[in-house]
């Protein structure tokens, strides 16, 4: 991907094997998964495990999170119910898909991404989960475009961009 949009999200776990990234494992989620902004006025319930968790270090996800990286939880969009107002930026690839950045437009929080080229999923982000135990990523996109102090667990899978053979 080397348009103005990065895509954490991938779709299933034939893509992620293809792409080479491993699947999140070891997940018990017997309760609904709760979350939401900072002020409260965006809440989501997610009815299923996610489909993996991981991170991205592109200069896109370090500005809109103001951070070092964006902690994306992504789960299959008919889990996936939102009660409250999000807003939307949206940018485009080369090729015209869309990656909308949804975010709390009282209090700004980057709530979830939408893409057009995986409709069927919403990729949550991570830190505005209720329970932030729940978060293990396993993967980390965009390594090349990371803060030089950062260095993550040894079990984290390191990208140096998106890999090969999950876009498109
Ligand atoms: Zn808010
Ligand atoms: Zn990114």
């Amino acid at each position: 991907m080397r348009g103005d949009t990065c895509e954490i999200p991938i779709k299933s776990r034939a893509n992620r094997a293809a792409a080479g990234l491993k699947v999140s494992r070891g997940y018990t989620v017997d309760v609904e998964i709760k979350g939401g902004c900072l002020c409260r006025a965006v809440r989501y319930r997610c009815s299923q495990p996610p489909l993996n968790m991981g991170v991205c270090q592109c200069d896109r996800c370090q500005r809109q999170s103001g951070s070092a990286f964006l902690m994306a939880t992504v789960f299959d969009a008919h889990a996936v119910s939102v009660e409250g107002e999000l807003k939307v930026y949206e940018a485009r690839n080369d090729q015209g898909a869309a990656l909308r950045r949804h975010f709390c437009p009282t209090c700004g929080s980057a709530v979830m991404i939408t893409l057009d080229r995986y409709p069927e999923i919403r990729s949550i982000m991570g830190g505005t989960l209720d329970d932030k135990s729940l978060l293990r990523p396993s993967y980390s996109l965009w390594t090349s475009a990371g803060q030089p102090w950062l260095t993550l667990p040894g079990e984290i899978e390191l990208h140096a961009e998106y890999p090969d053979g999950a876009v498109g």
